[in-house]
């Protein structure tokens, strides 16, 4: 899940600019391929999601040339939406560490991201320089689902998804597009996003591979089967986990 943006905007309302953003650049520049480690398959489906993605988008004549001309003129606003207030809530200690741990596990410096605890229907949602966690669904996942559910925000964060729904948002206000055209590919766009960081986070090892299954088998039994626009049914992520896996072992096997 990422950071909605029409919450985000209530958290400038309230937010004044801390941040600088050297951390933030920093960050998205470190987003390059690591996928040499994963098998060609996994790697066809991470295109294959990737490739679709574009093809989504290009209904609404967005190319990846568009987004990052745009993302670029934007950061700088993009920046002063996504400032986190001072006097943010702060997570337990154990949730810290546990998000500390795997930060620095996806080469990510905790010191340019910011925990912080939010009351919200899911458990973790991102921008690029802050996590939020609803420790209260967030804490009834087991360690591994926790940790899954922290790796696959970061993957939102490497990919830049957030500021890309935050042009994403302001690229189809100055279209003459149908609205309802133009949210039917945004959803369909964010539920290859959700399904990109999963499989991303997924297919790092085959320890991260087992933490998937588990956070996707939890969930749906925490939370049952969704019917959310946005967001891939959790039967399907599932369904993506146990492929994961099986090919994670394969591979180690050979
Ligand atoms: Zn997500």
């Amino acid at each position: 899940m990422k950071t909605n943006h029409k919450r985000l905007i209530k958290k400038i309302i309230l937010g004044i600019v801390v941040f600088g953003g050297i951390g933030f650049l920093h960050i998205l520049n470190k987003n390059n391929g690591t996928e040499s480690h994963k098998d060609s398959l996994l790697s066809a489906k991470l295109q294959e999601i990737d490739g679709k993605i574009w093809q989504e988008l290009g209904k609404l004549n967005i190319t990846k040339n568009t987004l990052t001309k745009k993302s670029n003129q934007l950061q700088r606003n993009y920046l002063q939406e996504i400032s986190v207030r001072p006097t943010r809530r702060r997570v337990k200690e154990s949730t810290r560490q546990l998000i500390y741990e795997t930060l620095r596990e996806f080469d990510l410096n905790p010191e340019d991201i910011h925990v912080v605890s939010e009351e919200m229907p899911s458990p973790a949602s991102s921008t690029e320089v802050a996590l939020y966690i609803n420790e209260k669904t967030f804490c009834k996942h087991s360690t591994p689902a926790q940790r899954f559910i922290i790796a696959h925000e970061i993957q939102h964060i490497l990919n830049g998804d957030s500021l890309h729904d935050f042009v994403l948002d302001r690229v189809i206000d100055e279209k003459p597009l149908n609205p309802r055209m133009a949210n039917k590919v945004l959803n369909t766009y964010s539920q290859l996003v959700e399904l990109r960081a999963d499989l991303q986070a997924a297919t790092t090892n085959s320890e991260w591979a087992q933490r998937y299954l588990i956070a996707t088998q939890e969930t749906l039994e925490q939370v049952g089967d969704n019917s959310s626009s946005t967001h891939p049914k959790n039967s399907e992520r599932l369904n993506l986990a146990r492929t994961i896996v099986n090919q994670m072992n394969k591979q180690t096997i050979l």
